[in-house]
Order: C-alpha cells, then sequence, then structure tokens
C-alpha cells in the first residue's frame, strides 16, 4: 500500500492530523537552516516550544513570592506535583493513586527495589534481560551485593536463543518454571531498549505471580512511546524517564508507578523522608513518621520546581494529542519507515525489531553487516541524527509527535546512497 517516493511521503504528511506538532518543537537546524533529520527522540525527546513559558511562570513567581510561591503561585508549588499525576496516569494506564512523578530513574529503581525486593535464604534471584540497559544491570547487581549475596550467582539472564536477536516469552516462562522458588524478582524492560521489542508485560506478571515473585517493569522506552495499560497488567511496580519519548529536558525527574495492591500496604519496607508522610500534618513536625497511601508513599523530597514545569509543559500536549492518535500515526510513520528500508536493494541490511506493530512502538534497531561507526559519523555529517550501537546496530525513532514521514523518506535515501 506505500509507495517509495518523494511525493507520497509528502502526501502521507498533508494527511497527517497531527502533522501541526511539529511547529510547537524546536527542531535543531543546519547551517542553512534546514531541520535536521532527528531521530533519537528515544534518547532525549525535542523541547516544545512551551516549556520555556512553563518554566518562565515559575521563576516569576519564585522572584515575585520567595517562599510564599509554596502557597501563593499561580501553581502553588507545594502540591505541585499533583499537576502531573492524572496525565502521567494516563499515558502508562494507571489510576492516579498508582502514579507519582519523583526523583530519575535508576535512583526510583532502588526505591522500589527497597520495599519489592526482598530476598530470604532461599528465594533471593532476580531475573533481568540479557540486554537490559547497562544502568538496570548495575542497580540489580548492587542490590544483591547489598543485601550480602553473590551478584553472579543471583542474576538470571533472560537471552534471546542462538542465532537469535528476540526475547521469546516462552523461555521466559522456562526459567520461571525451572527456577521460581529460588526468584524473588522479575525486572524487565517493558520496551528493550537496543532492539525495540515490546514485551507483554500481562503475560511476564502472569508467570512471576505464578511463583510468587515480584514483577517490575522498567519503561523508559515505552511511556509515550507505546500503552502499555500498567494498572490492568498486574505488574508490581515500573519506572521510567521523562526526557526520552515524553520530551522533557536532559537529567529530567522520572515517573513512578506502585499498583493499587500495594497502595496501602503500611508494612511494606520503605525508605522515609518528610514527602512521604501524611501531607495533612507534614509541616507539624513533630508528628512520628505516617506514610501516604499510593505512589505518593515513595517520595523522600520536595521536588524541583522547574523541572516539574517542563514536564507539565509536555503532559499537556500528551493531554490535548491522546496516545491513542499517536500511537495511530506511529504505527504507519514506523511501518512506513519499515517498508522503505526493505525496499533497499542489498543484503547488509536487516531489521532486529519486530515485524508486528504490537511487539513494538516507534523504534527500528538496523543492522548492517560490515557496517562501522563511520556510517553513523556520515550519517551525522548529513544532519541525520541517529543512535549507534556497537557493533553494528543504527537504531532510529521517528517519534509522532514531531517526525514526518519526509522525515522517513530522506532518511532512508541518505542511508541507501551511503550503503
Ligand atoms: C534511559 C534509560 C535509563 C537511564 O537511567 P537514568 O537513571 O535516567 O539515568 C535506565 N534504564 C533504561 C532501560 C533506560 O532506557
Amino acid at each position: 500500500m506505500y509507495k517509495p517516493t518523494l511525493d507520497y511521503a509528502q502526501q502521507l504528511d498533508k494527511e497527517d492530523k497531527l502533522a501541526h506538532l511539529r511547529a510547537q518543537f524546536h527542531v535543531p537546524k543546519d547551517k542553512e537552516g534546514n531541520d535536521w533529520l532527528y531521530f533519537t527522540g528515544n534518547s532525549l525527546g525535542l523541547q516544545p516550544k512551551q516549556t520555556q513559558q512553563y518554566i518562565q511562570q515559575e521563576l516569576d513567581d519564585w522572584a515575585k513570592y520567595g517562599v510564599e510561591g509554596h502557597f501563593e503561585a499561580r501553581n502553588p508549588w507545594m502540591p505541585y506535583h499533583e499537576f502531573l499525576t492524572n496525565s502521567m496516569a494516563k499515558i502508562v494506564g494507571a489510576k492516579p493513586l498508582e502514579v507519582v512523578v519523583m526523583n530519575t530513574l535508576t535512583t526510583n529503581l532502588h526505591l522500589l527495589m527497597v520495599s519489592f525486593y526482598q530476598p530470604t535464604k532461599t528465594k533471593y534471584k532476580i531475573v533481568i534481560e540479557s540486554d537490559a540497559f547497562p544502568s538496570d544491570r548495575y542497580a540489580v547487581q548492587s542490590q544483591l551485593k547489598f543485601h550480602g549475596l553473590d551478584a553472579e550467582n543471583g542474576l538470571i539472564e533472560w537471552k534471546p536463543r542462538e542465532g537469535e536477536e528476540l526475547l521469546r516469552i516462552e523461555d521466559l516462562e522456562k526459567i520461571v518454571d525451572e527456577q521460581g522458588d529460588e526468584i524473588a524478582l522479575l525486572l524487565i524492560g517493558g520496551v528493550n531498549y537496543y532492539t525495540g521489542q515490546y514485551l507483554d508485560i500481562k503475560r511476564i506478571a502472569e508467570i512471576g505471580h505464578a511463583k510468587n515473585c515480584m514483577v517490575g517493569i522498567d519503561l523508559a522506552h515505552g511511556a509515550g512511546n507505546i500503552s502499555p495499560e500498567l494498572h490492568d497488567s498486574g505488574v508490581d511496580f515500573a519506572a521510567w524517564c521523562t526526557y526520552k519519548y515524553l520530551n522533557s529536558g536532559p537529567g529530567s525527574l522520572a515517573g513512578l508507578f506502585v499498583h493499587e495492591k500495594h497502595a496501602h500496604n503500611k508494612e511494606l519496607p520503605r525508605f522515609a523522608g518528610w514527602w512521604n508522610h501524611n501531607k495533612e500534618t507534614r509541616f507539624n513536625m513533630r508528628q512520628p513518621f505516617d506514610v501516604m497511601p499510593g505512589a505518593e508513599g515513595w517520595q523522600l523530597s520536595n521536588p524541583p520546581i522547574l523541572s516539574m514545569a517542563a514536564i507539565r509543559a509536555s503532559l499537556d500536549m500528551f493531554e490535548e494529542v491522546g496516545m491513542e492518535a499517536l500511537r495511530a500515526k506511529s504505527e504507519k510513520l514506523t511501518g512506513y519507515f519499515e517498508y522503505l528500508i526493505n525496499q533497499i536493494d542489498t543484503d547488509r541490511i536487516k531489521i532486529i525489531t519486530p515485524s508486528n506493530p504490537k511487539e513494538r512502538g516507534c523504534q527500528l534497531s538496523i543492522q548492517v553487516k560490515n557496517a562501522d561507526k563511520s556510517l553513523h559519523k556520515k550519517l551525522t555529517e548529513n544532519n541525520i541524527i541517529t543512535d549507534w550501537r556497537e557493533p553494528d546496530v543504527i537504531r532510529c525513532a521517528p517519534v509522532p509527535m514531531y517526525n514526518s514521514f519526509e522525515d522517513v523518506y530522506r532518511m532512508v535515501e541518505k542511508l541507501k546512497e551511503l550503503l
């Protein structure tokens, strides 16, 4: 149904109901003023133009009110994180009680493991994907060591089969079937950062829970990209950053999800600070610790408002467009990208991302035989921004918020030329 021509790509852009959104972002440009072809929204999303105004509002109120801004600012800082909760909950398919924005991703994973990784003498192992993002692997290894366990023996890797790139759910099932009595936690990337594979989160939860393992999901590459339906999936916890598909700026705060079934469990071990203490009595500073219900009960500190303002600017855009419309465009855009790559007449190229749109988000990971980093360098010199993973994979994410069908067309034309 697709056609490999510039005219056709431009026609798709004309028909695209979300095409106007691109103008609401700052798209970096080359010296001649042409937009870069930006395919790394999976690493750092572009800046919405309205972000500046949202941050400026808080700077103005800080200038105007000083400490009184906690209550007097147009968007009072005291409950500021609450302004983000509903939109964020919608993006990941959760109830507002289950979601909070706080800290950064790896920090949140640690805080969640304080509560949900409770190893015993016999049940202490952690399962991750063999291609887990390094930070998650380090986090999990350090948790094992923290509990006095051997990081090597305590870690089980869910691997693709020999000669394959993608994970098979039945292999996870086998691991948990055979070793479940020793496994305390599954911590899995919902969308794998390397292959772009979107795993069946609900199935993973069922597999883990059947053997009384806790199940946590890292949604760094999922939030704002796919619709994970966290509540219905039944996973115990999840965390994600907001600077990738959620366009909230470098190092911005992260999201945290704790399933409703744990919302009122005050017995869960957890770290405490004044910000997970009961809001009503927080400033009556002589009260004993009284933990808040839900995800808010994992906060420790009062949060950085300037960063939250950037998140708010972005979430307001997601709220307006809705994940459903974004997802629909995303499937078409990535589908077109895939089609064009498959048109290239060479056996050097292989897409390792699943071809089924239900098993991927917008990212395609393209393996180029006999290529090295010089290919990535040449793309960059042509203002095509992609991500290179050794030994031979280009990761490319056409983002439905701001990438066009023409972007994708031009990128593949250049790739063809360089090969
Ligand atoms: C991007 C990413 C991270 C980054 O962690 P930070 O704590 O935000 O630096 C961690 N895990 C995964 C899976 C990621 O994709």
